[in-house]
Parts: structure tokens; C-alpha cells; sequence
């Protein structure tokens, strides 16, 4: 069943829906899929900016972490419909007005035949771009843009000069069949830009964090017991790594394991670890979770000292959420809804008597 959906809640967030057009016909778009799967996101008619205005204001914004101009197509193409909502968003006085995000192929410029980078000042507080190849020809091999070559310079450019007028840049690859090394490339291309401009901001891909590389070396074990107040001892180190770098971000895996169930008869005593099977949160960090659109997770698997972990089904499994916005009493999954992570999550293993402990900084 089809139906016009223009705004709907995703992971917390209100996402905005102004189109179906787009200027690429990429590979993994979910627009190409069967209609089963687009969920009634595929407009039959573009709404007009009123009428999204009116939905949006509708809402209890202040349930919201976010308002996000995303799809189904490319937001951009819509840039002046977009630009009068935020406009009529920030002049409505609302005091739950939430942080107003784009999701964007960085066409826009192209689209719209002007560069609409200082429109963004002011409207948008935070803009995340596709980047989805570390070259020209992965690029335009996986997005298929109307404007052929023309639209990788748009793209980057697109990148580097919305640095200069909004507050937050994010760039963003779909992980649709990228190597280790590839991923590596595109973090590398997204850093060259932000240092073309002298300013710093993230590579997120979908449910997949790229960290920098770091120094090595900490006493791994003592921190996760200091941190999780579990005496270790008796446990053998399997692996352990840490590309935490001299800002504080980075990811350290630590893995122990025992011959004796020694460290069960712990966690069962500790009320802060729950059993397996987890909640949301537990599969979303340790294993993702999916839905028809998108994929969110693991958070603890990359190309740089992360790790695969197996499924488990029996065992223990604990979360700190050590970031500076946390809150006493609040839902746990807030942490997935931040622009950064500060978490710890630990997993033990009953049958393979296997502690993970994985922390987590961006
Ligand atoms: S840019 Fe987005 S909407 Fe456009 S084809 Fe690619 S995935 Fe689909």
C-alpha cells in the first residue's frame, strides 16, 4: 500500500519527505526497490511547503533530536521550499524547536545552477553528505548522477564550502560492497577536504564508524576493570586493540576468556548486567539492526582494530554511556541518537566463558 507520508519518526529524529526527484540513480537507492519495500515514501504528489510546514508545527517537536530534510529523493531539489520552511521554523518561536538537519547528495549547487552553500547559514545546523566512493570512478560507478563528472566536483566542493556556513559537517558513505580500504580512502578524502578548509568533522557511514588511527599500548584490562568494577584476573587476554588517538577518540576491544566460570558468578551478583537476549540497544552495538531502508550498526566492527562479534545467546551484557549529555534515569538508546559516542559495552559470553568489553570514543 502506497500513501503520501511527509514526515515520519525515525530512530528519534522527525525525518521530512518533500520529494521523490533526485539527479542520481544510485546502485543501493531504495527508490528502485519493490513497492513493498518503499513503505508509502514515494510521494504522489510533492507536498507544498505549506502543507509540510503545517505537519512539521503539528508535532511535539521537543520528543524530537533532530528535524531531518531527507528524502525520499534528493532534498535539494526542493532547496528553496526547504530554505522558506526553516525560515518559517526559526521565526516560530517554538521553544521545542529541535536542530534542523539536511540530508543531501551535495548536488545542490548543480541542481539548483547556484551555489546554495550561504543559504544554508542560519536555516541548517547540521548538513551530512554523501560521499559513497574515495574516487571519481567508485563514485560515479555507485550513484549514477545525471550530471556525469561534473557532479564528484560538485560534490566535494559542495563539502567544503557548506563548512564555511553551517556549524556541523557530515559525511557519510553507504558500506553497499566497500573494501577495508576503500573505506579507509574515503575517510582520507573527507579529512582532505575539511583540512582544505581548516576545519575538522566527521566520516560517519551508515552503522559504521571510521576512527583514526592511535596510540597503543594501555593496560586494557586494568581500565576495564576499573571500569566495570569485575575483578579479571583469572581471564586470558585473546585480543586486544586501541586506535585511541591523543584527542581521546577511538575504539579499544578487549577480549578475555576463562577456563573456569569464574567471572559468570560476578555479573550475576552485579544488577547492572542484564541477560541475554539483549534489548535494541544491546544487538543495535554489539550485532546492527536493520529495517527495510537503512542499516544502523555494529558499532564495534571497522577496518581499524575492530571486531566481529559472533552471536551470542547465552550471557550477560552492560552499557555505560559516558557521554557529557547523559542523563540519570534517561533511555538508554538516547546514546544511539548523538552526533557523538562516549560508551563502553561489555558482552560476556556464557557458553565460550568470553568476555567483549569495547569502548567506544568519537
Ligand atoms: S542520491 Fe539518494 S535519493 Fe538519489 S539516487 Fe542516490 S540514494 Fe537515491
Amino acid at each position: 500500500m502506497t500513501g503520501d507520508i511527509i514526515t515520519y519518526d525515525y530512530f528519534g529524529s522527525l525525518y521530512i519527505n518533500m520529494t521523490n526527484r533526485c539527479d542520481s540513480h544510485c546502485v543501493f537507492c531504495i527508490r528502485d526497490q519493490e513497492d513493498s519495500a518503499l513503505g508509502g515514501l514515494w510521494l504522489q504528489e510533492e507536498p507544498t511547503r505549506e502543507a509540510v510546514l503545517e505537519e512539521i508545527l503539528g508535532q511535539d517537536l521537543g520528543g524530537y533530536e533532530e528535524i531531518v530534510f531527507c528524502g525520499y529523493g534528493e532534498p535539494t531539489c526542493r532547496a528553496d521550499d526547504m530554505f522558506w520552511i526553516c525560515d518559517q521554523l526559526k521565526a516560530s518561536g517554538r521553544d521545542d524547536l529541535p536542530p534542523i538537519r539536511l540530508n543531501t547528495n551535495g548536488h545542490g549547487s548543480l541542481i539548483n545552477h547556484r551555489d546554495i552553500t550561504p543559504e544554508l547559514a542560519g536555516r541548517l545546523d547540521a548538513v551530512s553528505v554523501s560521499l559513497n566512493g574515495s574516487n571519481k570512478e567508485e563514485y560515479l560507478r555507485l550513484t549514477r548522477p545525471g550530471a556525469g563528472e561534473a557532479a564528484w566536483e560538485g560534490m566535494l566542493d559542495f563539502i567544503r564550502t557548506a563548512t564555511q556556513h553551517v556549524p556541523r559537517v557530515v559525511v557519510t558513505i553507504v558500506d553497499y560492497d566497500k573494501t577495508p580500504e576503500e573505506i579507509e580512502a574515503c575517510r582520507r578524502l573527507a579529512e582532505e577536504q575539511a583540512m582544505k578548509r581548516g576545519i575538522g568533522f566527521l566520516l560517519l557511514t551508515v552503522g559504521l564508524v571510521c576512527l583514526l588511527a592511535g596510540c597503543q599500548g594501555k593496560d586494557l584490562t586494568a581500565q576495564a576493570e576499573k571500569e566495570l568494577g569485575l575483578d579479571l584476573s583469572g581471564g586470558t587476554v585473546v585480543t586486544q586493540s586501541d586506535t585511541h588517538s591523543g584527542n581521546g577518540d577511538g575504539l579499544s576491544v578487549l577480549v578475555l576468556r576463562w577456563e573456569e566460570e569464574t567471572l559468570e558468578q560476578q555479573l550475576a551478583a552485579d544488577a547492572r548486567w542484564q541477560p541475554l537476549p539483549g534489548d535494541l540497544l544491546c544487538q543495535t552495538l554489539f550485532w546492527g539492526v536493520s529495517d527495510e531502508t537503512s542499516r544502523i550498526g555494529p558499532f564495534f566492527q571497522d577496518n581499524e582494530g575492530g571486531i566481529e562479534i559472533p552471536p551470542v545467546t547465552q550471557g550477560y551484557w552492560l552499557v555505560l554511556d559516558r557521554h557529557s549529555q547523559a542523563k540519570e534515569g534517561e533511555d538508554p538508546e538516547e546514546l544511539l541518537h548523538r552526533y557523538s559516542y562516549n560508551c563502553t559495552a561489555a558482552l560476556y559470553d556464557t557458553a565460550q566463558r568470553t568476555l567483549y568489553v569495547c569502548r567506544l570514543d568519537t
